[in-house]
């Protein structure tokens, strides 16, 4: 029933759901062969390039990292042996946007490759990928479309009846499958989608308006923002934006832990998509398990400070965040 439902929300054929995102992960690089190349955005989720780069690559599956901010980048790192493409829009932390039509096109144009997209941040609330022309659009469902915190799980949504075969199959013999009871909590929590989802939004919109006017915050990244350097093409290809935002100041990493530690409303976790804000220091947290210099030239630095915008009263957050940013610059 879920599985039906979550193909109904994206207007899909299929649906699989998977014990968590990345489960839902494993089993799509399961598709692969060895001596298969993937090509993978640079700006992809922590725990993604871990299993890019720690243990999909120790099965002989060739992975390419590419800065997807060029499109040239992309079309230089297809090879023959390319058979997957996988990135984020928006991206984690930085909240980058990419040409979702243009990017899936591309691959297409050069061979038989399977493109991903991990839509974990906006679902098909806000995003369709499928409609833009991409393969498998990848969720962890353990966020928003949860959204209470209570559960782990994930999902891959697709039209092609062919990969949903070859993905059901390796569903059932790896026995990545969430358990009856978290399918019932995950199902009663779509019903509440819509106006979680416009809440979310909502809030995150007043928080990002209010960090662009402090005199301590240096950038504010959200997509949903005139100043995003890609707010244009954002709208076309989604409705609206969710509750996560990052914000850089002009401190450093002491500045950022007296922030984390004096906000009362927000808790300090690494999770995201639920209905109570966190906060969290990405390049301790979701990116902890990267190297230094791979977590800088992903704009990963000290003074980076990632919120997931909960469903509490706005005003009540941007006073929590003005009397922690308060402690953290004093006069
Ligand atoms: C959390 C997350 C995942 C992993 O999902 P789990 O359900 O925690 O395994 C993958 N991608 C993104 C973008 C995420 O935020």
């Amino acid at each position: 029933m879920l599985e039906k439902c979550l193909a109904s929300l994206e207007e899909a054929k299929h649906a699989l759901t998977f014990a968590s995102g990345l489960g839902a992960q494993t089993a799509i690089l399961s598709i692969l062969s060895s001596e298969d190349h993937i090509v993978a955005s640079v700006d992809i989720y922590g725990g993604t390039r871990r299993l890019f780069e720690n243990y999909i690559s120790r099965k002989s599956v060739e992975v390419t990292f590419a800065d997807f901010d060029q499109y040239d980048n992309i079309s230089r790192a297809i090879k023959n042996n390319t058979k997957m493409l996988w990135f984020e829009s928006p991206t984690n932390p930085t909240l980058k946007i990419f040409d979702i039509e243009k990017i899936a096109k591309l691959a297409h144009d050069r061979g038989e490759i399977i493109v991903v997209l991990d839509n974990t941040f906006l679902t098909p609330y806000f995003q369709r990928p499928l409609e833009l022309g991409v393969d498998i659009s990848m969720y962890s469902l353990t966020k928003y479309l949860n959204g209470h915190s209570d559960v782990i799980m994930g999902a891959a949504v697709i039209n092609d009846s062919e990969l949903k075969n070859r993905l059901r199959y390796i569903q059932n013999c790896t026995g990545i499958i969430p358990s009856p009871h978290d399918c019932y909590l995950v199902n009663r929590s779509l019903k509440t989608l819509a106006i979680r989802l416009e809440q979310h939004q909502r809030n995150s919109i007043e928080v990002a308006k209010y960090l662009e006017t402090h005199a301590r915050v240096v950038r504010v990244f959200h997509p949903g923002l005139k100043s995003h350097p890609n707010h244009e093409l954002f709208k076309k290809q989604a409705r609206g934006h969710s509750g996560v935002l990052s914000f850089s100041h002009s401190g450093g990493r002491h500045e950022s832990y007296i922030i984390l530690s004096s906000v009362k409303i927000f808790a300090m976790a690494e999770s995201l998509g639920g209905f109570e804000s966190l906060i969290g220091l990405p390049t301790l947290t979701s990116h902890g398990s990267l190297d230094k210099h791979v977590k800088e030239a992903m704009g990963i630095t000290e003074n980076l400070i990632r919120l997931s915008i909960g469903l509490e009263d706005p005003e009540d957050l941007i006073v929590d965040l003005e009397g922690a940013l308060k402690k953290a610059f004093p006069g």
